[in-house]
Order: C-alpha cells, then structure tokens, then sequence
C-alpha cells in the first residue's frame, strides 16, 4: 500500500452540520489529520450544508471549538478568529457547500449535455405508492425510471410549465463496479440493486453524492479516509466520476466503532459527543491518543503517543478492517497517565474551574476566597491539596468530588466509621488522643506531611501500636472518606489548625 505515491495528498473532512460532534467524527478528523501531516499533505475543512432540512444551528461552531480545543488546524477551509467569528482560508473556496450552488449548477449543465442525467417529474405520491408496492411485494425500494425515457421536448415542455422536479442519475445497468479501497481491498459491486439516484434536488440544492464529488474533483482531494458507513455509497461515486471522466481520488473507509457489546456505538451508549467529554475533563491530548487507537496502532506495544509521534508514525496500514471497540475505561487509564503527567501549575489552572464551578472556591487576583469558610487562601494552598489527587482521578471532573473534603470544615460521619476494623472504640479513642497530643506539640511552621509522619510513625513503633488502629481514624477523620490520600499528606496540605480540628471532633463524636 505505502508504494502509492502520496506525495501532494490533499485530504479533507466534510462533516454535515446536522448535530453535534461525536467520537465517530473526530476520529475521522483526526485520521484525515495525522494522514495529511504525515505525508506533508494538505487537510481541509469542508462543510457540507445542503440538506437545508437536516441543519442544526451552533454545529459548525461546535464543529469548529472541537478542533481548537484538538488543536487540529485545518489548512484550507473554514475556522474560528479569536472573537469567534466563522471565516475561510484557502485557495479552493468558498468550503462550505451552500455557498458553491453556482459550481454545481455548471457541472449539471456538464452532465446533462453528456446525457448523464434527466429531469424526474414524479410526485411525491407516487414515489410513496411505488415504495409501498415495492414493501408489499418484498422488493427493495428503488425508482422504477419512469421519467428516464421522456424525450427532451416532453422534459422541456414540463420544465417550461412550472412542474416541480429532481435530477436524477442514469445508471448503467448490470455493471461491475470495481474500486480499491486502501483498507480493504478491492471492492466489485453491480449496479443491478442500484437506482437512479437524486443528484439535484426540487429545491434546486445538490445531494451529498453530487455535491461531495464535485467538491473532491475541484478541490483536488487525493483521499477520501472516511467511516465504512459511506462504502455502500462508493459505487454511486465511482460511476458518477466516470460520467464527469474524472479520476476518482483513493477511498479508504475506516472501522465501525463499537461499545463492549459489540453493537454500533450510539447515543444509547452515553456520552458520545466530543461535548460530553469536554466537560468530563479529558485532556485533549489524552483523548486524541485514545481515539487514534480505535482502529489504528503502530504495530507495537505502544499505548501513549503524543501527537507528533502518531503524525510520525500513522499509515493506513496499520488502520484495521475490523470494528474497534470503544472502552471508557481504557480512555480513563489514558487520560489518568496525562493528567500525571502535567506540571504542578498546568493542574492546577485546569482544575480551577471545576472547583469554581462546583461552587468550592471563589479565585480572585493572587488570592482564592474558600467559600465554605470565607478565609482568604494563597494559590499554593490549593496547589498543594490538588497534588494530592494529581496521581488518583482520571477525569478532571473528578477532582471537586476528591478533594471537597478539605474545604468543608465541619463534616459530620458516623462515629463508628472510624474504628479501624481490627480495632475498638476505646482503642481508637486512645490513639486519637495520642495523635491530638502529638500534633500539637508541632509548630505551625514544622507542620508538613513528613515531620507528620516522622512524630506518628516514632509514636507508633516507640510504643508498638498496630500501624492500622493509629492511621485509620487519623485519616478518617482527616478526610471523613474511607478512601483517600494518605494522613500524612492531607494533614500536611490542611495545616495545623484544621487537622487538630478535625481530630478534636472525632475525638469528640467517640467519646
Ligand atoms: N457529509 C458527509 C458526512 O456527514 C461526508 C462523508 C464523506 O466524507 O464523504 O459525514
């Protein structure tokens, strides 16, 4: 496959701005993406809009925010400025199907003085009542020709009386349709199940098909790497190149997505829309990496790439037939092993707004207001509570949830719940006291999670307590969570003051 020539590929995706983006687009972006620097190429940025019926307002936006936030740039075609206003680059436009009506309605022109093509006058009836009988009769629904055989006068006269009307390909008939796809192989089809399809419409807009091959011929697309959704509909594109006598440029049709159970990924399945995931807080580059695996790998053991290394790496090659599966918790693993692996600062100014958002704190200039208590904190306080999460959560959406507990100072548990499981009441009150004690003895400016540790682990073997008895009401009342960072480490992050408050309290819940 690699002996195709692919120097000067042009590529380009042509979503439709009928919803939202969801995984499925994004990992034909990316693929179209990482083919196009790869190779040196071109990626472009097609908006196809000429189902005017299908439009869904904000999705080019959307569209649009999803590949800044990728940080995928397209070469040609549409983008956003900073104020977020919609404009284009590139020497092929305008890219968005709407605003090229005047090159389609010449190529028509081209193909009905071929003979390609012919007007259909059929209403809206009687293609209803032709599908029904075909239903009835078990047949597969397809136009019966009817108009193909009117003479150019009858056709004339027709258009000339103001009749509504489509136009309507004519196909071959009982031909083998032959194509490479670069994924699977070569493709036969024969057109006997194939119909007259629509190019224009009654609204005098092109179809996808008519639109989209025009679009690739003049925009000299190279390769079309799009989902094995569209490879039904190769045939029709193929023959439709032929009647234009254009080359067509190289398929390649990319694997299903699927969920564990191996069904089509839907929107039953959750969050599918790159929105959601947003949201949640995955690292773009995290779920850039997670979505190039489904369907592609390098052929190593590899799992963590960053960009450049899949834009080095990616071929179609290594693009599978088979259908990838979609595994949230895998996307968690990845993501989990991103978010390890950001600076102390980048963690922390990504979790602000979660924090903000969740209602937990107030961040102003150099000071962030806790807004459980109104004290004022510096940026460092918080940045050493958030490190304390930075090697558990997998999402950033997680974080709130992890760390709320420092910032609420009077959280009430069950009492009992701090009595380690090999241990009792009195035990455990003991202990506490022990450790209130111990912490006390600390100067404010002495207490960080080492010297914790050092004075409680010193206590623990001087007077051979069992490790558990101390460490989990210490942490239980730390935290009041039966999981969580270590003791020592929260009572480094919450200070003096708030640890010997919390063990006071659960000191006095259990007396
Ligand atoms: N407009 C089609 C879509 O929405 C484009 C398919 C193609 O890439 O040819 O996916």
């Amino acid at each position: 496959m690699e002996n195709i020539n692919f120097a000067n590929a042009r590529v380009r995706i042509a979503p439709s701005p009928t919803g939202f983006v969801h995984v499925g687009n994004l990992r034909t972006i990316l693929y179209n993406y990482l083919f196009a620097k790869h190779y040196k190429g071109k990626f472009l940025i097609r908006i196809e809009d000429t189902d005017q019926t299908r439009l869904v307002h904000g999705a080019l936006e959307n569209l649009l925010q999803v590949l800044k936030w990728a940080g995928i740039e397209g070469d040609e075609g549409p983008y956003l400025t900073t104020d977020n206003k919609v404009k284009e680059k590139g020497d092929y436009g305008p890219y968005i199907q709407s605003k090229r009506l005047s090159i389609y309605n010449e190529q028509l022109v081209a193909l009905l003085d071929k003979g390609k093509v012919y007007p259909c006058f059929c209403s809206k009836k009687r293609l209803d009542d032709l599908r029904e009988e075909q239903a009835k009769n078990k047949q597969a629904p397809k136009y019966d020709n009817f108009c193909r055989n009117l003479s150019k006068a009858e056709a004339q006269a027709m258009i000339d009386s103001g009749a509504s009307y489509v136009i309507r390909f004519k196909m071959p008939e009982n031909r083998n349709v032959v194509f490479e796809d670069l994924i699977r192989g070569e493709i036969v089809v024969n057109t006997k199940d194939m119909d007259d399809y629509v190019l224009i419409k009654s609204d005098g807009f092109p179809t996808y098909h008519f639109a989209n091959i025009v679009d690739d011929h003049s925009m000299k697309i190279t390769h079309v790497l799009r989902g094995d959704e569209w490879l039904a509909t190769t045939p029709k594109h193929v023959l439709l190149y032929e009647a234009f006598g254009w080359q067509p440029p190289k398929f390649a049709h990319l694997p299903t997505l699927v969920n564990k159970q191996k069904k089509k990924l839907s929107k039953r399945d959750g969050d599918v829309s790159v929105k959601d995931f947003i949201e949640a807080g995955y690292l773009p580059e995290a779920f850039l990496n997670f979505i190039a695996l489904l369907g592609w790998n390098a052929g190593t053991e590899q799992e963590v790439y960053t960009l450049n290394e899949m834009i080095q790496q990616f071929t179609l090659d290594n693009v599978h037939k088979s259908c990838a599966v979609f595994d949230i918790d895998k996307l968690d693993w990845i993501n989990g092993t991103y978010i390890r692996k950001l600076s102390a600062d980048d963690f922390y100014e990504k979790c602000l707004p979660y924090l903000t958002k969740a209602n937990l704190i107030t961040p102003a200039k150099d000071k962030i207001a806790i807004n459980s208590t109104n004290e004022k904190v510096k940026p460092q306080y918080i940045k050493n509570i958030l490190s304390l999460e930075q090697t558990r959560i997998k999402k950033l959406s997680e974080i709130s949830e992890a760390i709320k507990f420092f910032f609420v100072p009077n959280f009430d548990y069950i009492a009992d719940r701090l009595i380690w499981k090999k241990s009792d009441r009195s035990q455990t009150l003991e202990n506490l006291r022990d450790l209130e004690k111990i912490l006390k003895k600390l100067k404010k400016t002495e207490f960080t999670s080492p010297k914790v540790k050092e004075l409680i682990m010193e206590h623990i073997s001087q007077n051979a307590k069992d490790t558990g008895s101390v460490l989990w009401p210490m942490r239980f009342a730390l935290s009041g969570q039966d999981r969580s960072p270590d003791p020592f480490e929260i009572a480094g992050a919450l200070g003096k003051d708030q640890s010997l408050a919390r063990i006071t309290f659960a000191i006095q819940k259990l007396s």
